[in-house]
C-alpha cells in the first residue's frame, strides 16, 4: 500500500482515517512517497513515522535526481536511526525549471550509494515499468537497465501501474530470463476518476486500454457507474495476477480507503 504525504490539515486527518481502516486489511507494509528533490522531506518522514504505528512496517520513498550525496546520505542516516529498515528507491522527476541532475543520474546510482554507505542495512525496493518507462530510448535497454537495479542490491520492486496483466506477465519472463529471482510485486491503481487517471496514465506512460477508456467516458458524470466498474475491473485484475503466482500487490492508495477496501473484498488472496 502506497500513501502519499497530505499538504493540509484536512488532508491528514483523511490520511489517518484511510490507514486505520486500511491497517485493517493485515498488510506486509505501506510506504509513503517522496516528493520531487526532496520537497516532501519533513512530510515523507513524519507520515513514515505514522505509518509505523499503523502497519507491520512504514516505508519511507527516497528519491535521487537532483539531490546531492552529502544530504541524502544525512537522510539515510537518519532513516536508519529511526529504525526504518526498508526503503522504496527511486530516481525522482523533476519539475522543469528545476536545475540541474545533482550527484546521482539513476536509481540504480542511489542503490549502489546506499549498499556502498549503508551495507545491508535497508531492504531495498526499486520501480520496474511493464510498459515501459516513458523516457526509456527502447523497451529493451529499460528492461536492462532494471536489471541492473537489480544487480546492484535492490530485494524487490514495485510495478508501474497496468490494466493489461500480459504485460506484466511478459516483463517477468523477460527479467527472469536474465537473471532477476527478486519477487516483483505488481502496483495496482484504482479507478475511481477518469479524468484524473487519464492526465496522470499520459504523464506516466500507463495505458489504459481502449475498452476500458470508451466504457468510462460512457458513464460521464456518473461517479457511481465508474466506482462500480473500476472495482469490478481492478478486482479482475488483481485476482487473475494472484491466481498466476504474482507474489503480491501494492495498491496506490490516494491516500482513500474504500477502493481497496471493495477492491480486496472481492479477490481471493490466498489462490
Ligand atoms: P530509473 O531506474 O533511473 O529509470 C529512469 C529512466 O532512466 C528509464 O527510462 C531507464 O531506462 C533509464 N535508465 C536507468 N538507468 C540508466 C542508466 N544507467 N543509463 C541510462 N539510462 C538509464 N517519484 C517520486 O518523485 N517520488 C516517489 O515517491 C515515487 N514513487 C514511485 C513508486 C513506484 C512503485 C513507481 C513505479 C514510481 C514512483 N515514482 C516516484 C516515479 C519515478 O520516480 C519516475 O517514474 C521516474 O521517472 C523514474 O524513476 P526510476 O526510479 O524508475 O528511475
Amino acid at each position: 500500500m502506497e500513501f502519499f504525504p497530505p499538504r493540509t490539515g484536512e488532508g491528514v486527518s483523511r490520511f489517518k482515517n484511510s490507514a486505520k481502516k486500511l491497517s485493517k486489511l493485515g498488510l506486509n507494509f505501506a510506504s509513503v512517497t517522496y516528493g520531487a528533490g526532496g520537497s516532501t522531506k519533513d512530510g515523507t518522514l513524519a507520515i513514515a513515522r505514522e505509518l509505523k504505528s499503523f502497519f507491520k512496517e512504514g516505508v519511507p520513498h527516497i528519491s535521487c535526481y537532483g539531490s546531492k550525496k552529502k544530504s541524502l546520505f544525512e537522510l539515510l542516516k537518519l532513516y536508519d536511526s529511526e529504525g526504518f529498515s526498508r526503503l522504496v528507491v527511486l530516481r525522482g522527476d523533476l519539475p522543469s525549471g528545476f536545475g540541474g541532475s545533482g550527484e546521482f543520474k539513476n536509481a540504480v546510482d542511489l542503490v549502489r550509494f546506499i549498499r556502498k554507505e549503508f551495507g545491508n542495512k535497508f531492504k531495498l525496493e526499486v520501480a520496474a515499468y511493464p510498459e515501459k518507462h516513458p523516457q526509456a530510448s527502447s523497451f529493451l535497454e529499460d528492461i536492462q537497465h532494471f536489471v541492473e537495479k537489480v544487480n546492484a542490491g535492490a530485494d524487490g520492486a514495485i510495478t508501474q501501474y497496468f490494466y493489461n496483466a500480459d504485460s506484466y506477465f511478459q516483463f517477468v519472463n523477460e527479467v527472469k530470463n536474465r537473471g532477476v529471482t527478486k519477487p516483483i510485486v505488481p502496483g495496482i491503481m484504482p479507478i475511481t476518476n477518469f479524468k484524473q487517471l487519464a492526465r496522470f496514465s499520459d504523464s506516466c506512460g500507463a495505458e489504459i486500454p481502449r475498452w476500458i477508456k470508451e466504457m468510462l467516458k460512457d458513464f460521464g458524470d456518473d461517479r457511481e457507474k465508474i466506482y462500480q466498474f473500476g472495482i469490478e475491473i481492478v478486482s479482475k485484475l488483481c485476482q487473475q495476477l494472484i491466481n498466476s503466482g504474482s507474489p503480491g500487490l501494492h495498491f496506490y492508495s490516494m491516500n482513500q480507503a474504500q477502493p481497496i477496501i471493495d477492491i480486496v473484498s472481492k479477490i481471493d488472496l490466498k489462490k
